[in-house]
């Protein structure tokens, strides 16, 4: 039988991990719903309870271009979904669900392809981006997004056989150095490794590995290097078991959150005020506090535009060491 309710979300995994709440509060009321996301979140997503199902759209890969939408288009329409939800607010994403012929399009207001919406939802400007995706749903008043993940027993002992394959037990700390965008890394990472007295796990992607080594090299025989050796809900039940997460304003603060590990994240180029910081009561976070600049570009730029990055490099060691330990 067919979900009635699709939710297209290919935006970045940080922000698939905070459409969960979403997910769940539709699933409460009508059931698990159907996803249309990217095919690294996909795994991310398909043993989640709100979720029935994921379909991967590879924008990039396989099914770029025009072609690609109209091909995935064809599949969604046989699935006659009575509603879609929109969090991502990119023209594709509108497009996709009116070829689909979905007769019911819930997006926000000002998204490039709002023309195509059949209800368009005002984006809270303030606030958490957990709520502010839920707010596509029209949640009663008080409603709180719950960012969370379907962690099987599998991933969790997977990762507690990695752990036990490095000597290592529960409570050692996460360190996430990596990110897509250059000026968002900290470059102080592999110092705190050196600075810390308890076993260090360094996470990411393949992508992340070059780096990871690096910082792991700092803390010879006390660092150990997962980045690029585990699926992503294998990584997600690894730091569930950290005793905190160490990041920068990416991906991981958000898995660590919605598996309850405490962050201390340090932003740099951005600003908590964004929507993306950590939200626990024990979580911290390490930013500039005078810099004129910040925050300068929404995503984080590559390079720093005035050459010299003090929104990260001027965060010392001892300072993150501090609130790590805190
Ligand atoms: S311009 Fe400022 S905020 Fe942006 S990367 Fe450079 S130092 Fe950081």
């Amino acid at each position: 039988m067919s979900s009635p309710v699709l939710v297209i979300q290919t935006a970045f995994l940080g922000d698939v991990v905070l459409t969960t709440g979403l997910l769940s509060y539709l699933a409460e009321r009508a059931g698990p719903v159907d996803v249309v996301t990217t095919p690294a979140a996909a795994p991310l997503l398909e043993t989640h309870p709100a979720v029935r199902r994921t379909v991967g759209y590879d924008k990039r890969g396989a099914d770029r271009g025009v072609g690609g939408l109209v091909r995935l288009a064809g599949r969604l329409r046989r699935e006659a979904y009575a509603r879609a939800y929109l969090p991502h607010r990119s023209i594709r994403s509108a497009t996709l669900a009116r070829l689909a012929g979905v007769p019911e399009r819930i997006g926000f207001t000002g998204s490039p392809g709002s023309w195509t919406y059949t209800r368009r939802i005002p984006r809270p400007e303030g606030g958490h981006e957990a709520e502010r995706i839920l707010a596509l749903a029209e949640p009663e008043p008080g409603s709180v997004a719950t960012v969370s993940l379907g962690l099987t027993e599998e991933d969790r002992r997977r990762a507690a056989e990695w752990l036990v394959a490095k000597g290592l037990g529960p409570g050692f700390v996460a360190m996430a150095p990596g990110s897509i965008w250059g000026t968002k890394r900290w470059p102080g990472y592999a110092g705190l490794a050196a600075a810390l007295d308890r076993p260090v796990v360094i996470v990411g992607g393949p992508e992340d590995r070059v780096l990871a080594e690096s910082v792991a090299a700092a803390a010879p025989g006390r660092a150990h290097v997962a980045a690029g050796e585990l699926p992503l809900r294998v990584t997600a039940a690894l730091l569930e078991k950290a005793r905190v997460l160490v990041t920068n304003d990416s991906a991981p603060l958000h898995l660590a959150s919605a598996v309850g590990t405490r962050v201390v994240a340090v932003f740099g180029p951005t600003v908590p005020a964004f929507g993306f910081g950590p939200r626990g009561s024990t979580d911290r976070i390490v930013e500039h506090g005078t810099l004129p600049c910040r925050p300068c570009s929404s995503h984080g730029p590559p390079v720093c535009p005035l050459g010299h990055h003090r929104c990260m490099r001027e965060i010392s060691v001892e300072r993150v060491l501090e609130l790590v330990s805190g």
